[in-house]
């Protein structure tokens, strides 16, 4: 259980606050059949197996590929175990295609991917609203923080504009001071040092809530982070093997998504 008040809590957005996996899979799909055009589109019934798979992405660009995988029958024990590989793989391969993709690499596909993301909105704001969710008690509490003297930071690999659109539609009027999203490009905990320089908060006073167990891992390596309170949010995008991990490292602890919004 979490008992005091810290007096900084930084959070990631993805699979922490916001659920947008139906999202992730209808722009992946568009990415997926733009690129893949000349071979069959990924079919929806692909859904279940993208969701399940979702652990694995850290980067949006990486999600079109997590697809195309999918679709070329790589199987889920391959996919958990050798994503960064399998990722490298594929995009050497799109290299070598130089007539359907010359040049291409990830930023390319990052490109692809906020541009179809931004055309979306702009088009249909209502139907891209409707594929995420805060989760539940969320909103609530966000407000709650921002109200209190808790400083509330949001540590994400997305678009700042894409995540501060959509916490303004349920209501959220969030400092863009304190959104460090994908054009930050450092790791996560490079900005979690810069924010406690900034602040002057004690890192025993902080929290870091993400849902992926490799980004907070990366933060124990970091000896001026040693005291910052880690928590994996297990309502999150990550699996169980990555869950119980936590038995045997005191280090993180698993956090509820009821302990969080209802402290
Ligand atoms: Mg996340």
């Amino acid at each position: 259980m979490l008992y005091d008040t810290p007096a900084l809590i930084a959070l990631d957005f993805d699979g922490v606050i916001c659920d947008g996996i139906r999202e992730y899979f209808q722009v992946s799909k568009r990415v997926h059949d733009l690129i893949w055009y000349y071979e069959n589109p990924a079919p929806e019934t692909l859904e279940p197996q993208f969701i399940k798979l979702r652990p694995v992405i850290e980067t949006g660009w990486e999600m079109p590929l997590l697809l195309r995988a999918i679709n070329l029958k790589f199987s889920d024990e391959h996919i958990l175990s050798e994503w960064p590989e399998i990722t490298q793989h594929l995009l050497y391969v799109m290299s070598l295609d130089t007539i359907h993709h010359p040049n291409f690499q990830k930023q390319e596909l990052s490109k692809l991917l906020d541009g179809i993301r931004d055309r979306w909105i702009a088009e249909d704001l209502d139907s891209w609203l409707s594929l995420h969710q805060f989760y539940g008690g969320m909103i609530d509490k966000l407000s709650r923080l921002l109200r209190s003297p808790t400083q509330v930071y949001i540590i994400s690999t997305k678009e700042d504009r894409f995540i501060s659109q959509l916490l303004a539609l349920a209501g959220i009027d969030f400092p863009s001071s304190n959104l460090f999203g994908k054009e930050v490009k450092q790791p996560k905990y490079e900005t979690l040092r810069q924010i406690l320089k900034e602040t002057n908060i004690n890192p025993e006073n902080t929290w870091f809530i993400e849902d992926r167990l490799e980004a907070l891992e990366l933060v124990t390596g970091q000896p001026d982070l040693d005291q910052v309170n880690l928590y994996l949010a297990d309502w999150g995008y990550n699996t169980a093997k990555a869950r119980d991990s936590l038995k045997s490292n005191p280090r993180i602890k698993l956090l509820s998504l009821e302990e969080f919004t209802s402290c």
